[in-house]
């Protein structure tokens, strides 16, 4: 083990690690970002971004996150390309155990390891995943226009994304596994009148059996329904929401989670998490926005408040 201590460490190279690193650097604070086997986060993952203020031209998510990786190394942030697989964060300094095998000590540590979607596991979901299989009808939906489109699960997430797509496209079809809603009610009650007029429809007690395309794109999505039938949605698209699960295993047993391993924050300053020194920021954080721009926003707001704990 190295007897540096850094001054800061982020975990996380999506747009709120890349963030923290820019405030960080410019604040002196010689940050080192470790940036896990997703270099760049999620985003990279999305052919085009559309609501990336300033960025009207629609750029790719790898051509977005390619831009603020150089924009923090240029102010002076070290990249590491590793994982964290074993976290002490409770102590005055911090120590962490990379994939390489190295371990790095730190007076202060930001967490920006993100949630990953969760999805179902049926056979051609993983293959059609960017051809066909969305978990983001924000970011995707345009790709949809006026087409049919199928999505999954019964909570606000994937009421939200039913009401969204059924000003763009031409038919929304709600998959649900039982009868009853996790949603909100006004979100329901708001669809609902949708299908009324033929724009959407709820098919409920149906389980996802599997994805079905042509080798290139998404063709039709089958059915097993609760009263023994099978049913085929003919979808060009397939949005899953059913619900995040946050990448933060690894600190479970150091800081604090809510029940869904979301790290809670607001310990004293607001991207404090329940360790001392240690501050969280994006979609490892949050579980309402989850959004670039608001992951963004907390690796700002983490960075300065690891700067003011420093000093
Ligand atoms: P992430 O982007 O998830 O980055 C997490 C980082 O942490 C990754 O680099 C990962 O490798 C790293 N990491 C995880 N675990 C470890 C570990 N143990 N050790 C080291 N590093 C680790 N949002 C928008 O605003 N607009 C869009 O158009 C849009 N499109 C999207 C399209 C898709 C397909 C998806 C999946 C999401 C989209 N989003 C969009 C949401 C957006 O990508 C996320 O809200 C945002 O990326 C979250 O940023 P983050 O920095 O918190 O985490
Ligand atoms: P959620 O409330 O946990 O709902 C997840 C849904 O997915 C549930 O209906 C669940 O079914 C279903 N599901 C989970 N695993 C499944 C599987 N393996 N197969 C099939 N279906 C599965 O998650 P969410 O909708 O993402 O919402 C997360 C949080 O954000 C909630 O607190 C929500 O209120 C909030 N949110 C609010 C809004 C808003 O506008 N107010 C919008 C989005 C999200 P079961 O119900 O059968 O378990």
């Amino acid at each position: 083990m190295s007897d540096k201590i850094e001054k800061v460490v982020i975990i996380g190279s999506g747009p709120a690690g890349c963030t923290a690193a820019i405030y960080a650097s410019r604040a002196g604070l010689e940050p080192l970002l470790i940036t896990g086997s997703e270099q760049g986060g999620q985003l990279t993952t999305t052919p085009e971004i559309g609501n990336w203020p300033g960025e009207f031209g629609n750029p790719s998510g790898f051509d977005l996150m390619d831009k603020l990786q150089k924009h923090a190394k240029a102010l002076g942030t070290r990249f590491v390309s590793a994982e964290v697989k074993k976290a002490i964060l409770r102590g005055a300094i911090k120590e962490l155990t990379l994939s390489s095998g190295e371990t790095i000590r730190s007076s202060t540590v930001i967490i920006a390891t993100g949630a990953k979607p969760r999805y179902l596991g049926v056979p051609g979901e993983e293959q059609y995943k960017g051809h066909g299989v969305s978990a983001c009808a924000t970011c995707d939906g345009f790709f949809y226009r006026g087409k049919d489109v199928a999505v999954l699960g019964g909570g606000s997430a994937a009421f939200t994304e039913a009401l969204f797509l059924s000003n763009i496209c031409n038919k929304v079809y709600l998959v649900h596994r039982r009868d009853g809603f996790r949603a909100e009610k006004v979100l329901v009650d708001k669809l609902k009148a949708v299908a009324a007029s033929g724009k959407a429809e709820m098919v409920l007690g149906a389980v996802t059996d599997r994805v079905n395309g042509d080798g290139n794109a998404v063709k039709s999505l089958s059915l097993l329904l609760n009263d023994g039938s099978k049913r085929d949605l003919e979808v060009s698209g397939i949005f899953v929401a059913i619900g995040h699960v946050p990448a933060t295993s690894v600190f479970a047993d150091e800081i604090e989670t809510d029940a869904e391993g979301y790290i809670t924050t607001g310990h004293g300053a607001e991207t404090q998490t329940s360790a001392e020194g240690v501050f969280a920021a994006g979609d490892c954080a949050d579980r309402i926005y989850r959004q670039a721009i608001t992951s963004a926003g907390q690796g700002c707001k983490a960075a300065l408040d690891a700067e003011r704990y420093l000093s």
